[in-house]
């Protein structure tokens, strides 16, 4: 198995040099907290597969309501007027679930294509507004939103970009919002006012009349976990009001309970997102899905039968796939059923706690996040956040340790994610930390 994979397969972000010396690790098995690899290791999933398992692994009810699906009629067309259950029952939960202005679906694949497809459909509302010039989109340095063409532009990721090439035209980046490594001497709150205040410069400067969107994760997720300041959403919202931008919240690693919410714009960032786009923990990472979630005033010049009209001429052959959206059915109701958010506000506090407790190791500069979204930035000196040499490999070489010890967790560069499975219990976190921190001694 190991050398057809080797042989044949093409893996996303994984560096060839190494893979081909090393080979991959068969992920076999999975239950709830844990998966297992082909050698019979079992492990506690610490980043739930790749933030999206939010349910847990194994649940038999979900593969039942797909596979239910899946032979009554597994697939068949949503162009034109054609539609089925599943895909009509999960619009409408999710018109229920998201702030109450957030009333329609358009559904992709997944993340990558539900922004790709919502900046297309940003820029028909303003083409069809009568406002062509609006075209500009405003994102920011390290945020990560997918890999398609447009995707990947709005990516601020530099690595993720090298070699590639990226349509510059469209995008504009602004610096992102990182506390941590915040100029020296500024307070937060200052931190805030400066960002801002880049946001207001570069809209001057490019023009309200030229610029369609802001996008933004709420929490920066594979750019570092990075949590902005205090009233930093809402302030470049309001900027975004004040200039007839659209403000976009990609919830893709967010949303589903990660912060104990099913969406974290309103609840959590008292922010009212035009646009909210969804995938991962949509449908627990089961199957395939993405979803737009548009505002009723932007769904009124999209084309209503009240309003404009018009053929929307664009959407994939698996926009509302029955047996995807039947899986994220599931997926919700046992979020609800479970009471998946209400441990998620229970437990992630708690996990935010035992996690800085590592920060006496020598490496750990910084231990931030929220709730199960949590990141360790590893450091070579505390005073003067100095890194180690990217050949220390440190991220890579803590996560090993960790692995051996029975815990996953994600290395990226010089820091180390945990975005566990929704379903921890202080039990599960006090394992973890455990691990981490024998982890952390026996790397560093
Ligand atoms: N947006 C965010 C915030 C993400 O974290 C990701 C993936 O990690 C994406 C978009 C892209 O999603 P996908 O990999 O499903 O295309």
């Amino acid at each position: 198995m190991w050398q057809k994979d080797k042989d044949h397969f093409i893996h996303p972000f994984t560096d060839f040099s190494v893979f081909h010396e090393e080979g991959c690790e068969l992920i076999t098995d999975s239950d709830g907290i844990y998966v297992e690899d082909s050698r019979g290791n079992r492990f506690i999933d610490g980043i739930a597969g790749l933030w999206c398992v939010n349910v847990g692994h194994g649940r038999a009810e979900i593969g039942q309501a797909m596979a239910d699906q899946a032979t009554r009629m597994a697939y068949f067309s949503t162009f034109n007027n054609l539609s089925n259950a599943p895909a009509a029952e999960l619009s409408a939960k999710l018109a229920e679930l998201a702030p109450s202005h957030l009333n329609h679906v358009f559904y992709s694949c997944g993340g990558s294509t539900a922004n790709d497809a919502t900046i297309r459909l940003v820029h028909y509302y303003f083409n069809r507004l009568g406002k062509p010039n609006k075209k500009r989109i405003i994102s920011r340095n390290n945020a990560y939103h997918g890999t398609t063409y447009l995707a990947a532009t709005l990516t601020g990721i530099e690595s993720n970009n090298w070699a590639f090439d990226t349509l510059d035209h469209l995008v504009t980046h602004l610096s992102e919002a990182n506390c941590y490594r915040r100029p020296e001497g500024m307070s937060e709150a200052e931190y805030c006012d400066h960002l801002v205040e880049e946001f207001e410069d570069t809209v001057a400067e490019i023009g309200a009349d030229n610029i369609a969107a802001f996008i933004a994760e709420p929490i920066m997720g594979a750019g570092g976990v990075l949590v902005a300041p205090t009233g930093y959403h809402k302030r470049m919202q309001a900027v975004c009001r004040a200039n007839e931008i659209l403000y976009i919240a990609d919830e893709v690693v967010t949303g589903f309970g990660r912060l104990g919410h099913f969406f974290a714009s309103e609840a959590v960032f008292e922010t009212q997102p035009d646009i909210i786009n969804c995938a991962k923990g949509l449908s627990s990472g089961y199957a395939p899905l993405g979803a737009t979630l548009i505002s009723d005033e932007i769904y009124e010049v999209l084309g209503t039968p009240q309003g404009k009209g018009g053929v929307l001429s664009t959407g994939f052959t698996y926009s509302g796939h029955p047996v995807s959206c039947a899986a994220a059915l599931k997926s919700i109701e046992i979020i609800e059923r479970e009471a998946i958010c209400e441990n998620v506000r229970e437990v992630g506090p708690y996990l935010e706690r035992q996690l800085k407790t590592l920060g006496h190791h020598a490496t750990v500069g910084n231990v931030r996040g929220s709730h199960f979204m949590m990141c360790l930035e590893n450091v070579a000196d505390k005073d003067t956040k100095a890194l180690l040499p990217v050949e220390a490999r440190v991220g890579d070489r803590i996560a090993f340790e960790a692995q051996k010890r029975g815990l996953i967790i994600r290395p990226v560069g010089h820091l180390n994610v945990i975005s566990p499975t929704l379903i921890w219990t202080r039990e599960t976190v006090d394992t973890a930390v455990a691990i981490l921190d024998e982890a952390l001694s026996a790397a560093t």
